[in-house]
């Protein structure tokens, strides 16, 4: 990470390999810091020194240079025909028995570094490649030192910009390039081609996107809801202790997130292997309200640059939440259509339904024509009644059979606080996705405090309202209303029920959770992108694709539809 010292920092060997293979890489890595893929990028790459170092004398201190403008580490180092010759080993194989740009320009830098750190002349540097077997001689001659310079110079140059460069056009680099789930290049193709298109003249072919964003995070989400459990760390696990019982110990490394349910205690060592590790922290009050969240990693300045930037158009604002509210209110009518479509033995919806569907529908259209913000809220407010009006009719005993199971009766929407089991439910849900939207919009970079729909109302941050918006129906809605029509909760047991406030016990907190984290592991398939992916993915994918709208690559955020 950058430090006040680094106004003008001398530029990594490696992060000129990067810039050799593809710009929009090395800005990624060097210019906005996101390390994420370092190691596999290229120590996966390289041949690890341990492995072959018999018979080779090798310099692994870092060496930099003010005048070339880099640092570095060199790999090994030989003396041949009376000359100190770098090398680079690396496993894959070479370029038909030629360097790869982006090898060739690290070997010259090595090589700069080596003659300026031993005073001696450098006339080449080899690299080996340990797949076919083959060792590629790079001579360090004016050419070569040219290049290089003028690969500094560009490097420089790039870290000016606020924007990132364009994806490559060798869409072959990015299926080997483990930053893909960053950049989604895939995703930026798309966008770019079908913007202006008609969608008619768009081939079903070339509107194809290859998956290169994974389709589910297999590291699990440690909720901790037992008051007075602590977070420890031990060596690479954090362990879990819970008062009276055997701590329980998890690898770091299969941990995605730790959210810590009230009372509950994490030490400093375990926030520090946390932000080292890419483990969200999230911390929420007993009922479930989102206090705070923490994720380690870069500041993101650029981003956020861009992002000020985007937020400050009235306009773009405008057709964001236009776009935003639109889909919320079709995945309503979508889920309330699903939900109500008649059985055999009905003659069809009822008249009372059938009402709230028009209204919604009439919202709809209005928001799609509207021209100020409050207009879209206004809309989407009154699509919103209307749904939760026809919401009743979704909570059924059994298929067909109208009313609701004892306990779960829905009169409406009330929350702050709930005063009812079905809004206890919904309330407990609606946080949890707004935690894990907050916690997509901190990974992916942005300033969560500004949002385009959502304005700053309360201490929620409106650009997670904004993104939530996408998951209330089938992360929370969805399976709130399954749940209670397989009679999966215990009216008694589960709640804790007063006169003026609802809300879940312990028991029925967990019970909630675990409902909560098996549906987001659920698959589902983008309209759009048309590849499969869970739905705890998809929340970051939406957060990537809504950063896609201001950095020239606009039209895929909140495209996603039920079916
Ligand atoms: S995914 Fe492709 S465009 Fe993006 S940084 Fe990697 S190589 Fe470049």
């Amino acid at each position: 990470m950058g430090t006040p010292d680094d106004v003008v920092p001398l530029t990594r060997v490696m992060a000129l390999h990067a810039l050799a293979y593809c710009e929009r890489l090395f800005y990624l890595e060097e210019v906005e810091e996101i390390r994420l893929a370092n190691e596999r990028v290229y120590e996966g790459r390289r041949v690890h020194l341990q492995d072959i170092s018999e018979g080779i004398e090798t310099l692994t201190y870092e060496m930099e240079s003010e005048r070339w403008g880099i640092r570095g580490k060199v790999d090994a180092v030989r003396y041949r025909d009376g000359s100190l010759v770098a090398y680079e080993h690396k496993k894959g194989k070479s370029n038909r028995r030629a360097a790869w740009p982006s090898d060739r320009l690290q070997v010259i830098a090595y090589c700069a570094l080596l003659e300026e750190a031993t005073g001696k002349t450098i006339l080449e540097g080899r690299i080996r490649y340990h797949a076919d077997n083959v060792t590629v001689r790079v001579p360090f001659d004016d050419a070569a030192r040219r290049e290089l310079r003028a690969a500094v110079a560009r490097a420089a140059e790039l870290r000016q910009h606020l924007e990132r460069p364009p994806v490559t056009s060798d869409a072959r680099l990015c299926r080997h390039c483990a930053l893909a789930p960053i950049c989604l290049p895939e995703e930026d193709r798309l966008a770019v081609m079908t913007v202006n298109a008609v969608p008619d003249e768009v081939e079903p072919e070339d509107a194809k996107v290859r998956r290169l964003f994974p389709e589910r995070d297999e590291r699990r989400i440690l909720h901790i809801t037992e008051p007075g459990t602590r977070v420890e760390r031990s060596a690479e696990e954090l362990v879990v202790e819970i008062p009276g019982r055997v701590p329980v110990r998890f690898p770091g490394k299969d941990v995605g997130a730790v959210i810590l349910h009230g009372a509950v205690q994490i030490t400093t060592q375990a926030i520090h292997y946390c932000a080292a590790n890419d483990v969200a922290i999230h911390w929420l009050t007993g009922g479930g309200n989102v206090v705070g969240s923490f994720r380690g990693g870069t500041p993101g300045v650029q981003r956020r640059h861009r992002q000020y930037a985007a937020m400050s158009d009235p306009d773009f604002c405008l057709g964001l939440a236009r776009r935003l509210a639109m889909a919320k209110v079709e995945n309503q009518i979508r889920y309330v259509l699903r939900a109500t479509r008649p059985t055999a033995t009905e003659a069809g919806r009822e008249p009372e339904l059938e009402q709230h569907l028009t209204q919604m529908r009439h919202a709809l259209a209005q928001i799609s024509r509207a021209t100020e913000p409050d207009e879209i809220r206004g809309y989407e407010g009154s699509a919103g009644q209307a749904y939760f009006a026809a919401f009743a009719s979704l909570i059924r005993t059994s298929p067909g059979e109208r009313g609701s199971p004892a306990g779960f009766e829905f009169v409406g929407r009330n929350r702050r606080p709930p005063r009812d089991r079905v809004n206890a439910l919904l309330s407990f849900f609606y946080a949890l996705v707004y935690k894990d939207c907050l916690a997509a919009l901190i990974a992916v970079g942005l300033e969560p405090s500004f949002g385009f729909l959502h304005t700053p109302r309360s201490a929620a941050h409106p650009l997670a309202l904004d993104l939530m918006e996408l998951f209330r129906v089938p992360l929370a809605d969805m399976p709130v209303v399954a749940s209670i029509n397989r009679k999966q909760w215990d009216a008694t047991e589960d709640f804790v029920v007063t006169p003026h406030k609802v809300w879940l016990s312990l028991e029925g907190k967990r019970k909630a959770i675990a409902l909560y984290e098996e549906r987001k592991q659920e698959s589902w398939q983008h309209p759009v992108l048309r590849y499969s992916l869970s739905y705890q993915r998809t929340i970051e994918l939406e957060a990537r694709l809504l950063e896609k709208e201001w950095t020239g690559a606009p039209g895929l955020f909140a495209r996603m539809r039920l079916r």
